[in-house]
């Protein structure tokens, strides 16, 4: 199994040491070449999500990586991530894939409450959620369907081949929510 990391910016090199800390080989996307191999999975990592949409067109990144979407890659972000799969932004900017039919607020906990640590359920699993300046999301639609909540607020969604944390897992030493997505990409129907 090999899972192509989304490494333009932000924080690409913690889920590749979570990757390979599960025995599961990880490459670094930069360029459209870095694509051109097989490629089971895909994660987009937390970071800024208004210079990852901008890195994305410049390094024609955009239209293969939404390619691979569409064609039922198995992909996953975090926080910044979920941004990029958002259909509707909150704020009336403009979605960057839009491939999961979901509504996201940026920066959602203000600037104060901007970085916590909770404890939530995760599919049903106790787990550590580190949120960093993090988005939730305000509305689910179609078959999209929601994997957590924390204080009423939406931050797990998974929609066929796309999962999406407000949170960054990938920040703790706990592999329940990778392990759901390497089920994602092993349950594939191709
Ligand atoms: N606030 C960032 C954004 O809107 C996301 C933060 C993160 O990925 N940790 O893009």
């Amino acid at each position: 199994m090999r899972i192509g990391v989304v490494a333009v910016q932000g924080a690409f090199a913690e889920h590749i040491a979570v990757l390979e800390r599960m025995g599961i080989s990880a490459f670094e996307i930069r360029q459209e070449k870095d694509l051109s191999g097989s490629i089971d999975g895909l994660i987009l990592p937390g970071g800024e999500s208004t210079v990852m949409k901008k890195l994305l067109r410049e390094l024609c990144l955009y239209n293969p990586i939404k390619e691979l979407i569409n064609n039922g890659v198995p992909v996953f972000g975090t926080c910044a991530g979920m941004i990029l799969l958002s259909e509707i932004i909150e704020s009336g900017e403009e979605s960057c894939f839009g491939t999961m039919n979901v509504t996201v607020k940026r920066n959602a906990y203000g600037r104060q409450l901007g970085s916590f640590r909770c404890i939530e359920k995760f599919d049903g699993n106790d787990i550590e959620m580190p949120f960093i300046r993090a988005p939730y999301i305000t509305e689910v639609r179609e078959d999209a369907e929601v994997l957590a909540v924390h204080e009423g607020r939406i931050v797990a969604v998974r929609q066929g081949n796309q999962l999406a944390t407000a949170f960054h897992p990938e920040l703790t030493d706990d592999n329940t929510v990778f392990n759901y997505f390497i089920n994602m990409i092993k349950n594939r129907v191709k």
